[in-house]
């Protein structure tokens, strides 16, 4: 099976009316030919190659909101780009709305919340909270954007355990809606949009800024344990056991992980097959050093950086690529991980160790993240034990083997997965159907035709259609 392409989605507006749109916003207007398009249209993922008509690189809320009148007025479909680290299929003839030139972030120690703009970050945001002692639910990247991540779900793996996924954790949104006003959207004020919102993400208007809580946290006690991949098998039983009895505080995963033999990736994880374990216990030292006695019963690792550390040092527990690059990913949620589950685990894992799938990903959910709060977001990943989430990196030919491979990986775990995937980790041909339960579906789909029943926001890869 290889990723879709193209779908044709409309026709350009005319020079006149591009004209008179960039004399109303402060940021660049952008058409196919213009210096700079193909790069303000490039994202993290180097496979996603957009084609819009029009680019309106937002610096302000006003700028969203003229985009949005625009493209409405032009009939065409409007996508939004912050970082690109999600795919989403190949479109021609849309406005593309980047979003990197807003990053501003303010933090309000007193009520513990952090308001950040469109195009922030991670990085942007756990610096500032760190000052006043505080952290953010987020994710293992720096340099994920915080709205997609928050409004995907938002799986932190240091807080998540703790108290529950990101989206919940949401105090207000500004947007702009499909008719160009522009909200801000609370429990109190507008209950059903705050809910579609936090799930729903592009489909129902342009994020400009969110309100989101932080938590009292300067630390971590943990790191990654990197073991060849001839140990995977006693690393995943290891996993089965520290994983049940675990408590709250306390996040670990798994990752398999094919090395590529490039000049730039050190020693010695160049080349290899490498079975990486992460942990962040938010206990004490010796709590966390209890916890994963059975990781350290394995041996010593090639490395190990498992140790105290602040907490703005969060990065190094998954250690994700911060460079740009082509890949695809797959994934599914497990209801639970049986041991026939992990021997299942285990073939595709001999199987795949040394081909093109660059890393297969278990993480452990449970905890807060599988409760469900009052105004809780649509977010159907809280009834998954485990996520099990892969990629391939590289050249065309290597990402279609890789992409086979995992598709067979998914396939074989079939068996005890919820049949849905989360948002965060769609893959591009993943649909609405794939993400949410058929209530949430049905749900957003009357708040669609409330708020967009033209459907201008369904350049994006869980698109909701109007019922
Ligand atoms: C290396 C890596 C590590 C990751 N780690 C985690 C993790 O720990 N936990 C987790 O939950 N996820 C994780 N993810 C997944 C990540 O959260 C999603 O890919 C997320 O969608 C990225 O958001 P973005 O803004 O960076 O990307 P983009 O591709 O720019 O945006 C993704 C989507 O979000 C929507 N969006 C973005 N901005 C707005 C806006 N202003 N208004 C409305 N909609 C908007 C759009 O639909 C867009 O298509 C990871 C991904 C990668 C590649």
């Amino acid at each position: 099976m290889t990723p879709p392409t193209a779908i044709p989605v409309g026709a350009p507006p005319g020079q006149d009316a591009v004209g008179e749109l960039a004399a109303h916003v402060t940021g660049a207007v952008l058409t196919p030919g213009d210096e700079g398009f193909a790069a303000e249209a490039a994202g993290f993922n180097l496979r996603s190659r957009h084609r819009p008509a029009l680019i309106v690189a937002a610096e302000s809320a006003a700028d969203v909101q003229a985009a949005v009148r625009f493209a409405a007025a032009h009939g065409m479909p409007l996508g939004v780009l912050a970082t690109g680290h999600q795919p989403f299929p190949a479109r021609d003839g849309f406005l593309l709305l980047t979003t990197r030139a807003m990053r501003g972030v303010r933090i309000d120690a007193g009520r513990r919340v952090a308001r950040v703009a469109a195009g922030a970050v991670w990085s942007d945001v756990v610096g500032p909270a760190q000052a006043a002692g505080l952290a953010p639910l987020n994710g293992s990247s720096p340099r994920v954007g915080v709205v997609g991540f928050t409004l995907g779900g938002g799986h932190s793996p240091f807080l998540g355990r703790s108290v529950g996924w990101a989206a919940d954790h949401v105090v207000s949104i500004e947007a702009v809606t499909a008719d160009g006003t522009l909200h801000q959207v609370t429990a109190e004020s507008d209950p059903e949009l705050f809910w579609g919102l936090r799930g729903g993400r592009s489909n129902f208007g342009v994020v400009t800024a969110l309100e989101i809580e932080l938590f009292p946290l300067t630390s971590f006690y943990g790191g990654g344990i990197y073991h060849p991949a001839e140990r995977t098998e006693e690393v995943l039983r290891a996993f089965t056991e520290v994983v049940p009895g675990a408590p709250d505080d306390f996040t670990c995963s798994v990752a398999l992980l094919n090395m590529p033999p490039l000049p730039e990736i050190p020693e010695p994880f160049r080349g290899r097959a490498l079975v990486h374990l992460r942990v962040a216990g938010l206990g004490t030292d010796e709590e966390t050093e209890r916890l994963i006695a059975p990781f350290r019963a394995i041996g010593p690792g090639l490395v190990d950086t498992v140790a105290r550390h602040p907490y703005e040092a969060f990065a190094a527990v998954h250690a994700d690529p911060d460079q740009p690059a082509p890949y695809e990913e797959r994934s599914t949620l497990l209801a639970e991980l049986p041991a026939e589950a992990v021997e299942r685990l285990l073939e595709c894992a001999r199987r795949g160790a040394g081909g093109p799938v660059t890393v297969l990903e278990l993480r452990h959910f449970g905890g807060a993240l599988n409760r469900t709060p009052a105004h809780a977001a649509p977010v159907a990943a809280r009834e998954a034990a485990f996520s099990l989430w892969g990629a391939t990196v590289g050249p065309p030919e290597a990402v279609a083997a890789g992409y086979d491979s995992l598709s067979e990986v998914m396939e074989r775990l079939s068996p005890w997965s919820t049949g849905r995937t989360y948002t965060n980790f769609t893959a591009r041909e993943d649909r609405a159907e794939d993400v949410f339960t058929p209530a949430e579906l049905d749900r957003l789909r009357a708040l669609k035709r409330l708020h967009d029943p033209a459907n201008l926001f369904r350049v994006n890869n869980h698109t909701i259609a109007p019922r």
